[in-house]
């Protein structure tokens, strides 16, 4: 199948089921999110709705999370993972929003990413979930599910599957293929056992395609055969060897 049939299937399976597939981190408001989105960096979203409540009361405002100290929002995060450099980088978020931005969380990717704590996934989290624009973050989902699809073609870093992705998806769609491909490998293509069989896309995913299908299971079988077949001549060779060896040692007594 060719990559951009691929990507016609996958926006119209997704854009029927999860026409609003959404962030699960809990936010109110930008500010409320970038925190959230910080905090969750290797951390699972559920562990940072659990944190998020006690900071957003207690620090509403990027003046308040300004005048907070590092150690005093360690105590929030210990439960997170990162908590020493996550603290002090809240608190430089918030300072230089305050001292740089007028207190707003900037719309533009390199204006966010000049904000402690903020890389490209989260500055692109922040434009298209915040101000809807065409940004793609590829998260450790995005990036594993995407190519499993076939999305993107041995795409080696994040950029290079963003730019992949970026340069098929339609431009209204990327903000919500994001949540598709992290929604979709939370819950399905999980990393480690890919749920293929209960899959609803297997039918145009390219590892399905790969590993599945009856020409992919006739050649995983044939390299079974073949492997227990060598397995099979080896050890005869294995005891042609010793014997050969006894017998000559034999001889030499
Ligand atoms: S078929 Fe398997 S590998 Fe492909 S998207 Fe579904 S779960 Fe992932």
């Amino acid at each position: 199948m060719l990559r951009a049939e691929r990507y016609r299937h996958f926006i119209a399976y997704f854009s029927t089921h999860q026409p609003d597939a959404q962030t699960e981190l809990h936010y109110g408001n930008a500010f409320q999110l970038l925190i959230a989105v910080i905090l969750s960096a290797q951390c699972t979203d559920k562990r940072i709705n659990i944190v998020t409540p006690a900071i957003f009361r207690d620090f509403p405002t990027p003046e308040s999370l300004a005048g907070a100290t590092p150690g005093e929002i360690f105590e929030y995060i210990k439960s997170v993972s990162y908590p020493n450099n996550k603290s002090k980088h809240l608190v430089g978020m918030a300072k230089m929003l305050v001292d740089v931005f007028h207190g707003e969380v900037p719309s533009d990717l390199n204006e966010l990413k000049k904000l402690p704590g903020v890389g490209r996934k989260t500055a692109n989290v922040i434009a298209s979930v915040v101000y809807e624009a065409p940004a793609m973050a590829v998260d450790t989902h995005v990036f594993r599910v995407a190519n499993r699809i076939g999305l993107t073609n041995k795409a080696k870093t994040p950029l290079a599957a963003e730019k992949q992705l970026l340069e098929y998806l339609p431009k209204e769609t990327v903000r919500f293929a994001h949540h598709w491909l992290i929604l979709h490998g939370r819950y399905i293509c999980l990393a480690r056992s890919p749920r293929c069989e209960i899959c609803p896309i297997n039918w145009f995913c390219r590892y399905y395609e790969q590993t599945h299908t009856e020409a992919a299971l006739k050649r995983a079988e044939a390299a079974k055969a073949k492997k227990a077949k060598d397995q099979k001549k080896k050890k005869k060779l294995d005891t042609i060897a010793k014997e050969l060896k006894k017998r000559s040692v034999e001889k030499d007594i």
